[in-house]
């Protein structure tokens, strides 16, 4: 039976770089790829991060039905899942990973209800707009849209079944890992051994209700204006 794992996040959490790691180090996860209307940023290449597709493309795999979901990112760029990518993760009896926002997040869930979701948070917005800024990939608007959006699918955290502040990065690694085996020991049925419960303890940790007090700084850190230095 195949999972599907839902990771969300404001842009420039960390989001990629803790997906790149899990893709490598976890067996039998597939990654779908979303098709999306933006430009390539950096060195991203058509068919590894995302289809780049036109507009005119997009809207019409919309019509042909191909998408489990799509949504308007940033009021902009279309990004949307399609459904082969699940289709084939079933028939090889693997597990899906999909890289969407938060109104995407909630439409696989009313579609898959049994899909885990789990949210990246940034420590602080300062941080998050550091990283923005060190990722020098954006322009400066773009940083700016980002920055605000964020702040509004924060606010939607209580949606989701885990929440990881991503801290260390080696630290978050290890978290997420841990919580897509915990939810495929939990899944299989299986008795678990001492090193499974380990494993389940730590996802635990990350579980909605255990988080709840750690992130009541990072949201009130987004709701009050930046400080910025200077007169
Ligand atoms: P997202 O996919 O959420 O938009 P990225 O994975 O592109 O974010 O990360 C944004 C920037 O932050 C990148 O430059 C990345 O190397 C850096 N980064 C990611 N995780 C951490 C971390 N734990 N600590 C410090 N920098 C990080
Ligand atoms: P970026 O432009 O930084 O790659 O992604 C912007 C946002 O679009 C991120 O929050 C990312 O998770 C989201 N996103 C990427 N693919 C999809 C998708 O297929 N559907 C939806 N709803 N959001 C997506």
């Amino acid at each position: 039976m195949t999972t599907v794992f839902i990771i969300s996040a404001p842009s420039g959490s960390g989001k990629s770089t803790l997906v790149g790691h899990v893709r490598k180090t976890v067996p039998r996860l597939d990654f779908s790829i979303s098709y999306t209307t933006r430009k390539p940023r950096g060195d991203e290449q058509n068919g590894k991060e995302y289809y780049f597709v036109s507009r005119p493309e997009f809207e019409g795999m919309i019509e042909q039905g191909a998408f489990l979901e799509y949504a308007a990112v940033f009021g902009k760029d279309y990004y949307g899942t399609a459904k082969r990518f699940l289709a084939a993760a079933e028939q090889q009896g693997h597990d899906l990973l999909l890289d969407i926002d938060v109104q995407g997040a909630e439409k696989i869930k009313l579609k898959l209800p049994d899909a885990v979701s789990i949210f990246i948070l940034p420590p602080d917005r300062m941080e998050l707009e550091k990283r923005l800024r060190h990722r020098s990939l954006d322009a400066e608007d773009v940083i700016q849209r980002r920055l605000f959006t964020a702040h509004g699918e924060i606010e939607k955290y209580e949606k989701y079944d885990y929440i990881l502040v991503n801290d260390r990065l080696e630290d978050s690694v290890a978290a997420l890992q841990a919580i897509l085996i915990a939810e495929r020991l939990k899944r299989s049925g299986i008795p678990s051994t001492a090193e499974d419960r380990e494993v389940l303890a730590i996802a635990e940790r990350y579980s909605l209700c255990n988080v709840r007090e750690r992130v009541q700084p990072i949201l009130a850190s987004f709701a009050a204006p930046a400080v910025r230095g200077g007169c």
